[in-house]
């Protein structure tokens, strides 16, 4: 193993307790082939699954095993028109598991997600019976201060950067703190516990995955 990977493998075994004191499930995988069995592993055949925009389960190649495997992919970017990524956006919150990353997590076990439209932080809080998190260890900070920080110093402007408008971080890299109609932080949630218990379960990942 290298430091690295010693290092993020103890971090991630503080991780899973904190989390499960919270009431989540939270598995510690050393990588994205290991991450992409777990996953598998949790998700019931015949499931529907949703997910919102995250590059952890697309470096997993998690959204092409579900479209693979005994499973009914709600999958948006495969929808001809807005209004049909609109409608299908809607239906998941009665899918039965609904994938997502995290933009930061605290080591005493919260989360960190920012959104633009809210079409991955609303099924997070409420809709679907399982809420699948795949994240790497790089997402982890000491503490919550600092995690909000990532999300908001790091991860935003990061992910804007895929986005060909203008806003602050689009042009220099830097949140300005925007209130941009462009603005790709409009709801910032914390979720500091699980209830019902077990609802959202964490896939931690021994390697520096996604924004
Ligand atoms: S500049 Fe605006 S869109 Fe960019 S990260 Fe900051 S608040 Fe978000």
């Amino acid at each position: 193993m290298t430091p690295k990977e010693m290092y993020y493998e103890k971090r991630g075994q503080i991780l899973v307790k904190n989390l499960e004191s919270r009431h989540f499930e939270a598995y510690y995988c050393a990588n994205k082939e290991e991450a992409l069995k777990k996953a598998l592993e949790l998700i019931p055949e015949g499931a529907s699954v949703g997910w919102g925009g995250t590059m952890t389960a697309t470096a997993m190649g998690l959204q092409n095993a579900i479209h693979a495997g005994p499973y009914r992919a709600m999958d948006r970017d495969r929808c001809a028109t807005t209004e049909e990524r609109e409608k299908l956006q809607r239906e998941m919150f009665f899918a039965d598991a609904f994938i997502t990353g995290a933009n930061a997590l605290s080591l005493d076990g919260q989360m960190v997600n920012i959104d633009g439209t809210g079409n991955r932080v609303a099924p997070i809080v409420y809709g679907p019976g399982m809420v699948i998190v795949v994240a790497g260890m790089n997402k982890v900070e000491d503490s919550l201060d600092a995690a909000m920080n990532r999300a908001r110093t790091v991860a935003a402007p990061m992910n804007k950067q895929r986005f060909p408008n203008q806003t602050p971080c689009g042009v220099t890299g830097n949140c300005a703190d925007c209130k941009s109609a462009e603005s790709i932080c409009n709801q910032i949630l914390i979720t500091r516990n699980c209830r019902p218990a077990g609802r959202i379960k964490f896939i931690l990942i021994g390697e520096d995955l996604g924004f």
